[in-house]
């Protein structure tokens, strides 16, 4: 869709909810709906309600907001995008650290309207990924390991991409079955094993770096998001581009291309 969108955001108090309200209202959006679970000041003009009042916030909106976008936890992410489905309102969600049980609310969900679900909404990381399976491919029998690092407030671990990214390393390199979190005491490596790592500090937005090593040689593939407006844009572009699709799951590959389509696991 193009042209100006009506917004719903839920989480419209957090970092990436405050985010995503500012970036929308520069770029003209208009955004006719925000929640958040717990009292929050108005962003950019916008205020913010409680959350328990987003159903009857989405169903009496009129127009029908385009999109809703939610960047909060997977319980209530699952819950808002129910809501989502009874109202007729496509869902992007950049929420991350769903367990199957939440993942699989979200999957019923889009047999009802479309929802738009992705780990990272930067574009550098569609590449990462579409780096990282050409590179891991063409090194086989090399070591894998993953490092993210994210700022001190983040609560899963490892991160929703550091995830998306360990599924493109086993998708091409099924000898790689055996996630590793950390080490401690004796810990001999298995040639099986792909290591991950996840380290927390300071305001750090979000890196993760896949090193690639063997024969004497080795291989870094890194992304650094400088700022949360990155992610915001992102989702910005998730949803104009899934407010007219038909019902279904989609991945952010879908919106910038490249990748092979279907969503993310
Ligand atoms: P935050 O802690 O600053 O904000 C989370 C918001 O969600 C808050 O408004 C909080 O009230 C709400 N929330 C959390 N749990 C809730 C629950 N159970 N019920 C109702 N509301 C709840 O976090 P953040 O940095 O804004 O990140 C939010 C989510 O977005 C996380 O899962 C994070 O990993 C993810 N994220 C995704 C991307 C991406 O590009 N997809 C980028 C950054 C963050």
């Amino acid at each position: 869709m193009t042209g100006n969108l009506r917004l719903a955001v839920t989480g419209g108090g957090g970092r990436m909810g405050r985010e995503t309200i500012a970036a929308a209202r520069d770029r003209g959006h208009e955004v006719t709906v925000a929640v958040n679970r717990t009292p929050a000041d108005p962003v950019a003009g916008v205020a913010v309600e409680p959350a328990d009042r987003l159903s009857e916030l989405l169903t009496a909106a009129d127009p029908t907001p385009d999109a809703l976008i939610d960047f909060t936890g997977p319980s209530s992410s699952a819950d808002y995008v129910e809501a989502c489905a009874d109202a007729g309102i496509p869902a992007v969600v950049g929420t991350t650290g769903f367990e199957s049980g939440g993942c699989e609310r979200l999957r019923a969900a889009a047999d009802a309207i479309p929802v738009l679900k992705a780990a990272n909404f930067a574009r550098g990381v569609q590449a990462l990924r579409r780096a990282i399976r050409e590179a891991v491919a063409a090194l086989p029998r090399y070591d894998v390991e993953l490092t993210e690092t994210h700022h001190n407030g983040k609560q899963d671990a490892p991160s929703g991409t550091a995830r998306t990214l360990l599924s493109d390393v086993e998708a091409v390199r099924d000898d790689l079955d055996a996630r590793t979190y950390g080490r401690e005491g004796e810990a001999p490596r298995s040639a099986s094993a792909v290591g991950v790592h996840a380290r927390r500090a300071g305001d750090v937005t979000g890196e993760h770096e896949l090193l690639i090593a063997g024969n004497r040689e080795t291989l870094t593939l890194t992304h650094r998001a400088g700022s949360r407006g990155v992610f915001a844009a992102g989702a910005l572009d998730a949803a104009a581009w899934l407010a007219d699709r038909e019902p279904g799951w989609y991945g952010f590959d879908d919106v910038v291309g490249g990748g092979d389509g279907g969503g993310e696991p």
